[in-house]
């Protein structure tokens, strides 16, 4: 329908009607939350393809995750959704991970054992005494509120943990170092790794009826879902079930105008992909899309202050080298952390079940953090000189092994930056967002935060739920 104004195709006119902007897994469980509920709903996803960040688009005849990409089991209620949606799809997976580092090989989730035998005496000591003293010292003296990354990790872990594993691993992760990082980044996103967390589990290992420490922890085993057919075949049955539900999805598309009456959302025009135009009349309006995007599409324009500061927040970007082996497993786990090395993590989804074309081949996704522009983001033949000669020397390419494809993956916005100061400008967007009843930023972009992919969903599903009982 060119140009016209529209809700829903063959729906009354009493429905009601939302717009999802954004079809990553946090835009696709909001949007199923309405269908659900009986609201009309379109989401508009600027992409070919649903999934976001768990997409995967296929090259060289395969599906290649944006590195690794498996649901968690933490909410128990969403995967049993989630796997029922997926039906047949789904896939178990027991978490199987490793770390390297000097050399060595640490089983991931953490294992006490390993770093007992691995560490020095005098670094395992320090570490231990370390991680109590600053246990014991926060419960009798709660410390003052750290005003960056560096006080925040050294009051979880303690100074010699702190400069050990988090101080260079945190500067080469972002490109900054800790004392540039703000605190809110470590209070939100790092399990507290704390001395009674990791007796308790110990203990727990050992049989004991002890219950499991409540955070969500690197020290937790646990079963992942994934699929044979790569991480997008979630984000698609979400799709699947929205549209079956009567649903819309526009892949391809453009917003084109956010259109306000006072504080409220009233109408979204868009460019679908096959360049027809359209505006929705909406209710409610689900944006999981970057702030400093969405600002752009508001008609009336958000006060100069909010436009200003969403331009002050920052993505750190990322690329997954991708490269196709005639020969595989290599590495018999699903990934592997690097902590020395240009890439800072590699996964084999073969080993969580994807069915790799031809028959005998493994895929690797070497996920390397860099700038936009760079050498890594532009895949000059001297970054990927680079990432092979390292997997070499890490015995990830086999010396007989043949290299049948490679691509690379790019996404501008994969990790928001907590830079240090960067609260008030997020502030400015999340209380101009606030004011307008039927409007909410949630997910990864539209939140400005670290969710994994359930807590993505829930975010979505809160949201929706909340505009459709009017709160
Ligand atoms: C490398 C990496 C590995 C990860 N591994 C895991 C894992 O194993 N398990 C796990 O649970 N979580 C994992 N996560 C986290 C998880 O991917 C995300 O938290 C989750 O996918 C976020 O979903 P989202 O919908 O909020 O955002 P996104 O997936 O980023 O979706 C946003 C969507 O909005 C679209 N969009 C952006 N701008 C516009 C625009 N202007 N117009 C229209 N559409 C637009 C994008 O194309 C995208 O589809 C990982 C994250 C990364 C970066």
């Amino acid at each position: 329908m060119n140009g016209a104004e529209r809700r829903q195709p063959g729906t009354p006119e009493s429905k009601r009607s939302a717009v999802v902007l954004g079809a990553g897994v946090c835009g696709l469980r909001a949007a199923l939350t309405f269908a659900r509920a009986g609201w009309s709903v379109c989401v508009i996803e600027r992409e070919a393809w649903v999934g976001g960040l768990a997409a995967s688009p296929r090259s060289g005849g395969n599906p290649q995750d944006f590195g690794v990409h498996m649901l968690h089991g933490f909410d128990e209620e969403l995967r049993d959704d989630l796997v029922q949606l997926m039906g047949e799809e789904a896939v178990e997976v027991p978490l199987n991970a490793e770390i390297r580092w000097r050399g060595r090989a640490f089983r991931y989730p953490l294992k006490f054992s390993d770093l007992l035998v691995s560490l020095s005496f005098m670094e395992m000591l320090g570490g231990v005494c370390g991680l109590a003293w600053t246990g014991l010292r926060n419960r009798v003296r709660p410390p003052p509120e750290p005003s960056n990354a560096e006080e925040a990790l050294i009051q979880l872990y303690g100074t010699h943990l702190y400069r050990l594993f988090f101080e260079s691993f945190t500067h080469r992760y972002w490109a900054r170092h800790p004392r540039e990082l703000s605190a809110t980044f470590i209070k939100s996103k790092m399990p507290r790794l704390s001395a009674i967390d990791a007796v308790r589990r110990f203990l727990r290992r050992c049989g004991l009826p002890i219950p499991a420490p409540k955070v969500e922890s690197a020290l937790d085993d646990e079963i992942l879902v994934y699929s044979r057919r790569g991480s997008s075949a979630l984000p698609e049955a979400i799709a699947r079930e929205i549209i079956r539900l009567g649903g819309q999805i526009s892949t391809a598309a453009t917003v084109q105008t956010i259109h306000f009456a006072g504080q409220e959302v009233r109408q979204v025009s868009l460019t679908e992909g096959d360049g027809a135009v359209s505006t929705w009349s909406v209710d409610a309006l689900v944006s999981t899309i970057p702030p400093a995007a969405f600002v752009e599409y508001c008609q009336p324009a958000p006060p100069a202050s909010v436009s200003a500061a969403v331009q002050a927040l920052q993505y750190r970007p990322m690329v997954v080298y991708a490269v196709l082996l005639d020969r595989g497993p290599v590495t018999g786990c699903l990934y592997t952390y690097f902590r020395e090395r240009r890439f800072h993590r590699v996964s084999e989804p073969r080993n969580a079940g994807l069915r790799v074309s031809p028959d005998g081949a493994t895929l690797l996704l070497f996920e390397v953090m860099c700038e936009r522009g760079d050498a890594f983001w532009e895949g000059h033949e001297s970054a990927w000189t680079q990432i092979i000669e390292e997997a070499r020397t890490e015995k990830l390419l086999p010396p007989e092994a043949t290299l049948l494809h490679r691509d690379i993956l790019r996404n501008a916005e994969a990790y928001p930056v907590f830079r240090q100061g960067f609260e008030p400008n997020w502030e400015a967007f999340r209380a101009w967002v606030k004011r307008c009843p039927n409007l909410r930023s949630v997910g990864r972009q539209g939140g400005f935060s670290y969710p994994n992919m359930h807590t993505a969903m829930r975010q979505g599903e809160e949201a929706a739920n909340s505009l459709i009982e009017g709160e």
